[in-house]
């Protein structure tokens, strides 16, 4: 009996090996804020040590450390980051069905706050480098780690501040992250994995309104601060922007969207809203990889009117949050915004929240066929799509620092489909990775820096 290439033996001690570090992480609460990777770091230092490798806490903060770490090869070659954050969302324990720093393992998963987004990576990516260095290193080029601090709420002490600050433990040619890259779903037979490659650009904003103040026991119905920002909320929130169909969007749909008929309509500007809503009726998972590469997005999220119940406030306001495509500029979103809410008859002021660029690293490129080779010799059927992420990762801060390094984001599942995880666990009460998907993942990033540091 053999798994993925490994005698059963040699496969249940990595399973071991990769199950003590990842749950010894998932015990440590690194809810952020307010953060406490410094533990985590500790843990994954002790581990890399007992293989003999050295590495280094380096940050801002003493309780926000990051840890790195570098394997050097036998001979000269091209560098090769494996990067991962050890914070995790604020969870309540009451809608888990385990404890959620408990690091449980049942019924064939490993359970916990990160167990996927992205401890069951960072542990992973330990162990390969562990396992790279066990068997002596005989590689071309370098291999960096990185577990880091502060990805999910902020951008002061993890990889910007490591950008800023130590940019040697992170400069490399090729870097892999997390970002939604590895899952896969069945299309005609075949199995495609997503790969990480863009992210959209933040384009966020507020929009105030104004009115007449007064006492609530008479009614202000002409120049209602809060009736009009309703309208307002209801308008940009219902609102699908104009289709703009991309040659990379073309391509995603294509890889992704099994029926030709609905693929053609998809990918016709004229057609493809209709066509969006047919696909969310027949596969919301993949609807929602596939609807907000359609154009700009605009979600309402904060409100902000009045301070008692009984008097008519003078303003209120909104904040949308509006992601775009590398396609539009943020004076196309303006304009947006205006064709949406000019016809509302309101008096409406706008200012921008925040507004990032968007962000991308090319493929095909030497790494994305390195990770469709290696993924091939398990899974036969294995197909890469290239995706644009509707979120953000540490991908940016790599992709602005160091243009010319090739970032994508992945960390494959074998057992597990996107639709068995119903789209994906990350930030989900009862987080859990199947036993074998991080087990596996370990096994693919020591397979992976050798096929590409060949
Ligand atoms: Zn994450």
């Amino acid at each position: 009996m053999a798994s993925h290439g490994l005698e059963t033996d040699d496969w249940n001690a990595l399973e071991r090996e990769v199950v003590e570090l990842f749950t010894a992480l998932l015990r440590i609460d690194t809810t952020n804020p307010p953060g406490n990777e410094t533990a985590c770091a500790l843990v994954i230092k002790d581990y890399l040590a007992s293989n003999g490798i050295e590495s280094t806490l380096v940050g801002e903060l003493p309780h926000r450390q990051n840890l790195v770490a570098r394997l050097e090869g036998a001979r000269r070659g091209p560098t090769l980051t494996y990067m991962g954050h050890t914070d995790v969302v604020p969870s309540d324990a009451a809608e888990w069905s385990v404890p959620p720093f408990g690091g449980v393992v049942k019924d064939a998963y490993v359970w916990g706050c990160g167990a996927t987004d992205m401890k069951n990576q960072v542990a992973a990516e330990a162990v390969a480098l562990a396992r790279l260095k066990r068997s002596g290193a005989d590689f071309a080029g370098t291999v960096k780690y990185a577990a880091t601090a502060d990805e999910e709420v902020g951008d002061h002490c993890g990889v910007r501040w490591l950008c800023q600050n130590e940019p040697d433990a992170l400069r490399s040619e090729y870097l892999i992250n997390e970002g939604m890259g590895g899952l896969w779903l069945p299309v005609n037979g075949q199995r495609v994995f997503l790969l990480a490659t863009a992210e959209k650009a933040f384009a966020q904003f507020r929009i105030r309104t104004r009115g007449r103040g007064g006492h609530a026991s008479v009614p202000e119905k002409e120049r209602s601060a809060v009736i009009d920002l309703a309208r307002a909320v209801v308008a940009l929130g219902l609102y699908d922007s104009p289709p703009i169909i991309a040659p990379f969007t073309a391509q995603f749909i294509d890889a992704v969207v099994g029926d030709a008929g609905l693929r053609a309509r998809l990918k016709d500007a004229r057609t493809a809203r209709v066509a969006g809503a047919e696909l969310r009726g027949l596969d919301a998972h993949v609807a929602a990889l596939v609807e907000p590469l359609l154009g700009a997005t605009f979600t309402p999220t904060l409100l902000d009117a009045g301070k008692a119940v009984n008097v008519i406030p003078t303003h209120a306001e909104a904040c949308i949050d509006c992601r775009i495509l590398p396609e539009m500029t943020t004076a196309d979103t303006r304009a947006l915004v205006a064709a949406v809410l000019d016809p509302l008859g309101i008096d409406w002021e706008f200012e921008w929240v925040d507004v990032t660029t968007p962000n991308a690293s090319p493929a095909p490129t030497a790494l994305s066929e390195s990770i469709a080779r290696v993924l091939r010799r398990d899974v036969p059927d294995a197909v890469l799509a290239p995706m644009c992420s509707g979120s953000f990762t540490d991908s940016r801060w790599v992709r602005e620092y160091f243009p010319d390094c090739i970032a994508y984001g992945f960390a494959p599942f074998v057992a597990e489909s996107l639709h068995a995880m119903e789209g994906g666990r990350d930030h989900e009460p009862d987080e859990r990775i199947r036993v074998e998907d991080v087990t596996y993942q370990a096994l693919f990033f020591e397979r992976l820096a050798r096929d590409l540091l060949a």
